[in-house]
């Protein structure tokens, strides 16, 4: 089985992480992962690039993260992919499918409606998984779901409590939503991860998306 990490973040770009993205690609190697996706907190979240800065520029920080997990997974063996976590008043959005060049053309996507951002990338192509729906924290104000603008739910977050999991799984079945599942590794090697596990190679983020989509994988969970 091939097994690969949803929901990670490098320390060159997401401010909560303490992980180097080569560090991250290094403990991946380690745990016997095929490969990763790198999901940094996008513009306007918990996001080390500044504010003031041209569209360009902003989009070359944002990238540094997952080109430094990509430059070390290619030294050793590990297959880096590219993808995002987008926040909105406290909610999480994976969002998978679309590159760099993408993001360099469509300026100011940070400071858009919800709605409109999930239906713009959606139309786009991309594969949106609301993370940790759940989750309880003091900067968080409201539970919020949004079960007709996303494609699939991340019902096992390592980092989460057993029953705010259960809770997700139950959303994602009443609303007929695809399931996730990831560890929202912050600082390399942690107490439990969750990967999904994959019968076949996974050679881009489009092969990726297909085996969310048919449901074609195993959830793994493992000591870190
Ligand atoms: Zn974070
Ligand atoms: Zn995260």
């Amino acid at each position: 089985m091939y097994l690969y990490e949803t929901h990670l973040h490098t320390a060159e770009v997401s401010r909560c992480a303490s992980g180097s993205a080569s560090g991250q690609a290094a403990y991946y190697k380690r745990m016997g992962f095929t490969g990763i996706v790198v999901t940094d907190h996008f513009l306007g979240g918990n996001t080390i690039v500044p504010d003031g800065l041209t569209w360009e520029q902003k989009v070359n920080m944002f990238c540094k993260g997952y080109e430094l997990a990509a430059e070390e997974g290619e030294k050793l063996g590990l297959d880096v992919f590219f993808a995002w976590e987008y926040t909105y008043m406290g909610i999480d959005f994976l969002t998978y499918g679309l590159n760099k060049a993408w993001l360099l053309d469509h300026p100011d996507i940070d400071k858009l409606f919800i709605n409109d951002y999930l239906d713009l990338v959606r139309n786009e192509g991309a594969f949106v998984v609301h993370a940790h729906p759940f989750r309880e924290e003091a900067y968080i104000p409201v539970i919020q779901l949004m079960p007709r603008r996303v494609d699939a739910v991340e019902t096992i977050n390592a980092e989460r409590k057993d029953f705010e999991n259960r809770l997700a799984a139950k959303y994602a079945e009443a609303y007929g939503l695809k399931i996730s599942a990831g560890s929202d590794n912050h600082h390399g090697v942690q107490e439990s991860l969750c990967a999904i596990g994959t019968d076949k190679k996974l050679e881009t983020i489009a092969d990726f998306i297909s085996v969310m989509r048919s449901s074609a994988f195993e959830i793994v969970r493992m000591p870190g």
